[in-house]
């Protein structure tokens, strides 16, 4: 059977001489394996259009185990991306993110937008990298089911204080008052209100808030901490773009 759609090359891994096989994610299909019959030669259209962070139109075959990219046709290569380290290395977290948390073989076109979104953000540094970091990491961990309970004060019900305390582990808040040793990390309000924005705001709004750096810094560092505490693994593209931003 022969399908059409669109989707995001999120790994490339070569097969012999000619061959590669490609993790695509995809709106209608989620996360798909497929095989690239000789993209390895020059003249190949294929080649390019299937290359890591490439979104594209698709024409696959149903093989036995896998799909087999049939056409392909390049839609959008985020340009901006190839001549940045620090951006490319963020881009290539957020493929694996997408491999990590969107579902195979089903409905996955909220994620692909939350990550065409995201490549499109930092390609054309709309917004903050750490900003678009954090973003992607807490709003694809919400709807692969990890979303944090970021309503109220787990104890008391208080809506905010100044200070507010996160426990990474249950994903839970609480305020000054019910400060305890399961929620070790103090986070500024602001900080608070901009991960409540983005487990709850319309896809549209999504990106559409301001903090400084300081405050970028610590989002980033609690979105990030929590997505390793639920997902038990490390990601080595995130260690990578890490060890770049340190120098
Ligand atoms: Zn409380």
């Amino acid at each position: 059977m022969k399908l059409n759609t669109k989707g995001l090359i999120l790994k490339e891994q070569n097969i012999g001489e000619q061959d590669k096989l490609v993790t695509v994610l995809t709106a209608d299909l989620g996360v798909v394996k497929a095989f690239v019959r000789g993209a390895k030669s020059v003249k190949s259209k294929k080649q390019s259009a299937t290359g890591l962070l490439c979104y594209s139109n698709l024409s696959l075959y149903n093989g036995k185990d896998s799909y087999i990219i049939d056409e392909a046709e390049c839609i959008e290569v985020f340009f901006g991306l190839r001549s940045d380290i620090e951006k490319l290395a963020l881009a290539q977290y957020f493929a694996e993110l997408g491999c990590e948390l969107a579902p195979e073989h089903s409905n996955a076109e909220e994620y692909l937008r939350v990550v065409l979104n995201s490549l499109y953000m930092v390609s054309n540094s709309k917004k903050p990298d750490l900003q678009v970091k954090a973003i992607t990491e807490l709003r694809l961990l919400s709807l692969s089911g990890y979303m944090p309970n970021l309503v109220a004060c787990e104890r008391c019900g208080e809506f905010e204080t100044e200070k507010m305390y996160f426990d990474i582990e249950h994903g839970l808040l609480y305020c000054e008052n019910c400060a305890n040793e399961d929620a070790p990390l103090e986070l500024e309000l602001n900080v608070v209100s901009a991960m409540r924005h983005i487990v709850f705001s319309k896809l549209e709004r999504l990106y559409a808030f301001g903090l400084n750096d300081e405050q970028l810094r610590d989002l980033s560092y609690v979105t990030e901490t929590y997505l390793k505490s639920k997902t038990e693994r490390k990601y080595k593209t995130l260690d990578f773009y890490n060890s770049l931003r340190k120098i």
